[in-house]
C-alpha cells in the first residue's frame, strides 16, 4: 500500500495526550504545532492539573516506553501492589491487586508526567510549542483553528493538514464539532465531587518518611462515599475525598459539611485513623476546591481531517485510574494509523474504529469501579470473591484472568476486557451455586445415613431431590438472566 507523506499537524492542547502525540508524530516526520491555553509550566517547573498524582499502569507504561520516556517519568514512581482498606473500626487489611505479587500500579506526579512529556516534545526539532493561546473557533473546510491570547487579546489563525483536538474534557474543538448535524454527544456529571487533602511526611514511624504503608493505594470505603490516598516521593500522601455534592438522606456531602469545625467533627467520627495523620485538615478542607467528574461520550470523532483524542473524545471518571492510560493508548493508535494508512482521512477512520468501543467500555467499567471502591471493598464477601478470582488465576493463568489484571496489567482492548470480566462473573456465580449444591448434598446424605428408619430415608431422599431441583432452577434462572457479555 502507498504510504502518506507526513505534513503539517496542529495539536490543540499540550496536556498529557497532546504532548505525547507531538513526540510520536514529530519522530514520524510530521511538522507539529502544539498550542496550549495555559502559560508555559516549564518556567516554574510545575504543571497545574486536576489531581496531584495519577496511577499509571501497563497501557501508560507501554506508550511512554515507545517514546523512550519511562526512565524520566517513572524514576520517582511509587509502586502500589494493592489496596489498603481503612474501616471506621480499624484496619480492614491489604487486598492485593493481582495473584502475581510483581504486578503493581504506579503513583506518578501529574506535574512530572506533564513536564516530562512537554520537555520531550519541545526537544524535537520539528515541534513548535506555543502557550497562552486558547482555541476559539475551527474552520473545518479550510482546516484552520483560531486562537486568542487572553492576556493581550491578540488572535492568531493556524492552518494544517490535520488538526487534533487534545484539549481535554471540556474541549473547544469538540464544541465546534457539536454544531454539525449527526454529531452525537452526551455528558453525564457524577452526583459526587472530589476534594484533595494532605497527609504530610513524618520523621518517625514504621514506614517513615511515610505515615502509612507506602506501597498501597489507601481506601476508606464508607458506602455512599469514600476517601483514597496515593503516596508521593517526598513521603507525603495526596488524599482525595469523594463525597456527594448534596445528600438527601442526611449522609456526608460537600453541601452539608462546609466549615472547618464540621469537617473535623465528621473526620473524628468517620475517618478517625486518617484524622490523626492530617494536621492541616481544617485549613485544607476550607481552602481546596470541590471538583466535578464527568463522563463524555461522542461520535463521530472526525470531521474533515479534524480529530478528537484523549479526554476530548472520551472523558471518564477516575475510579479505574485509566483516563490518562487510555489517552496514551489513543496516541499510539493514531500514530500507528497515520503510518499504516494511505490517506489522512483513512487513518482517522481506522483510529476511530479502533478506539471508540474501547473508550465506551472503560467509561462503563470506571463508573462500576466507583461502587466497588466506595462500598464493596469494605465487605467480607468481596474479599472472598477476590481470593477466589486470584486462586482461579493461579490455577488457570491463561483461561481465567481477573478483570483488574486485564485492565491494569495488560493491553487487552478495554471492550474485550469488559466482556471477559462479565464472563468471569458468570463463571464465579456458577461455581458458587455448585459449591452450595455440593454442600447441600453432603448435608442431606449425612442426615440420611444418620436416620435409622427406611421411611425416614425415603423422606430425606425426597427432600434432597426437592432441594437439588430448587437450586438447579435458581442456577438456570440466574445464568439465563445474567447479562451476556457484549
Ligand atoms: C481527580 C482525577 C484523578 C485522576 N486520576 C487518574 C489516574 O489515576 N490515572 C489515569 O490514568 N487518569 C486519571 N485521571 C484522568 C486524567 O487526568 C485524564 O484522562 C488525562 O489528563 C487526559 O489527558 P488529556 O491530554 O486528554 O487532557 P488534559 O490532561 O486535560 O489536557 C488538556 C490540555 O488542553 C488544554 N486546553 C483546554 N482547552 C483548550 C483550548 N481551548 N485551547 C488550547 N488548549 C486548551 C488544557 O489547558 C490542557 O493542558 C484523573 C482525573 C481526575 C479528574
Amino acid at each position: 500500500m502507498r504510504r502518506m507523506q507526513p505534513s503539517r499537524v496542529l495539536i490543540v492542547g499540550a496536556g498529557l495526550a497532546g504532548s505525547l502525540l507531538a513526540v510520536y508524530l514529530a519522530r514520524a516526520g510530521w511538522s507539529v504545532e502544539l498550542v496550549e491555553r495555559r502559560s508555559d509550566p516549564r518556567e516554574k517547573r510545575f504543571a497545574a492539573g486536576r489531581s496531584i498524582n495519577l496511577a499509571i499502569s501497563a497501557r501508560g507504561i507501554k506508550a511512554l516506553t515507545r517514546a523512550g520516556l519511562t526512565d524520566v517519568i517513572m524514576k520517582d514512581a511509587i509502586r502500589m501492589g494493592g489496596r489498603m482498606i481503612h474501616l471506621v473500626a480499624g484496619s480492614g487489611g491489604f487486598q492485593p491487586y493481582s495473584s502475581d505479587p510483581t504486578r503493581a500500579i504506579n503513583s506518578v506526579s501529574r506535574s512530572v508526567l506533564n513536564l516530562g512529556l512537554l520537555d520531550a516534545a519541545a526537544a524535537e526539532a520539528n515541534v513548535r510549542v506555543a502557550f497562552d493561546q486558547r482555541s476559539t473557533t475551527i474552520d473545518f473546510d479550510k482546516r484552520e483553528a483560531t486562537f486568542i491570547n487572553d492576556r493581550t487579546g491578540e488572535t492568531r489563525t493556524i492552518s494544517a493538514d490535520l488538526i487534533v483536538g487534545a484539549d481535554g474534557a471540556f474541549s473547544a474543538v469538540r464544541a465546534a464539532m457539536q454544531r454539525f448535524e449527526g454529531f452525537d454527544y452526551s455528558q453525564a456529571f457524577l452526583t459526587h465531587g472530589y476534594k484533595e487533602l494532605h497527609i504530610p511526611a513524618v520523621a518517625v514511624g514504621p514506614h517513615a518518611p511515610f505515615a502509612m504503608e507506602p506501597q498501597a493505594l489507601h481506601i476508606w470505603p464508607r458506602g455512599a462515599s469514600m476517601m483514597i490516598a496515593l503516596p508521593n516521593p517526598d513521603g507525603s500522601f495526596t488524599c482525595t475525598l469523594f463525597w456527594p455534592h448534596t445528600a438527601s438522606d442526611g449522609g456526608a456531602s460537600f453541601a452539608s459539611i462546609r466549615t472547618a469545625d464540621e469537617a473535623l467533627a465528621h473526620f473524628r467520627a468517620v475517618y478517625p485513623d486518617a484524622l490523626a495523620l492530617m494536621p492541616t485538615l481544617a485549613a485544607d478542607f476550607v481552602r481546596n476546591p470541590v471538583g466535578s467528574m464527568v463522563t463524555v461520550r461522542c461520535a463521530p470523532w472526525t470531521r474533515n481531517n479534524v480529530i478528537l483524542l484523549g479526554d476530548a473524545a472520551h472523558a471518564v471518571v477516575p475510579f479505574y485510574g485509566q483516563g490518562a492510560n487510555a489517552s496514551f493508548e489513543d496516541c499510539e493508535a493514531l500514530a500507528d494509523a497515520l503510518t499504516q494508512e494511505a490517506t489522512v482521512s483513512g487513518a482517522l477512520r481506522a483510529y476511530e474504529l479502533a478506539r471508540i468501543d474501547n473508550s465506551n467500555a472503560i467509561a462503563d467499567m470506571a463508573l462500576r469501579n466507583f461502587i466497588e471502591m466506595r462500598d464493596l471493598t469494605g465487605r467480607r464477601s468481596f474479599r472472598w470473591k477476590k481470593k477466589l478470582e486470584h486462586t482461579l488465576h493461579v490455577l488457570f493463568p491463561k483461561t481465567f484472568v481477573p478483570l483488574y489484571d486485564l485492565v491494569s496489567f495488560s493491553t487487552v482492548p478495554y471492550a474485550e476486557a469488559k466482556a471477559r470480566g462479565l464472563r468471569n462473573d458468570l463463571l464465579i456465580k456458577r461455581l458458587m451455586y455448585c459449591v452450595v449444591l455440593v454442600l447441600v448434598a453432603l448435608i442431606v446424605f449425612s442426615l440420611a445415613q444418620w436416620a435409622e428408619f427406611n421411611h425416614q430415608k425415603y423422606s430425606l431422599s425426597a427432600l434432597f431431590v426437592f432441594l437439588v431441583l430448587v437450586i438447579a432452577q435458581r442456577v438456570a434462572a440466574s445464568v439465563g438472566t445474567s447479562r451476556s457479555p457484549r
